[in-house]
């Protein structure tokens, strides 16, 4: 792990962040959900399938790579202008 402080690192595909929007607008899926039987005891869980989109994929819902190589979701995203150091 690098320690710079700039934005975040999602450490399942490696990609840069400038934010926490940006960070979550490229997780996609479902986490597993509990599945209940007739007598509401937990059956079974649903399939996980939380995952990452690709960078076509983040493209295709206009989010953007800043100048710094971060991604941004490419909305006014008032995060990206803060404290920058
Ligand atoms: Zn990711």
């Amino acid at each position: 792990m690098t320690t710079r402080r700039i934005g975040m690192e999602c450490c399942a595909c490696g990609q840069l962040f400038t934010s926490d929007s940006s960070f979550r607008k490229h997780r996609v899926g479902l986490y597993g959900e509990p599945i209940y039987d007739s007598k509401k005891q937990v059956d079974g869980y649903t399939k996980h399938t939380r995952t990452c989109l690709t960078e076509v994929e983040m493209l295709e819902k206009g989010m953007m790579k800043n100048e710094k190589g971060l991604w941004t979701t490419g909305e006014f995203d008032a995060s990206a202008f803060a404290k920058e150091a």
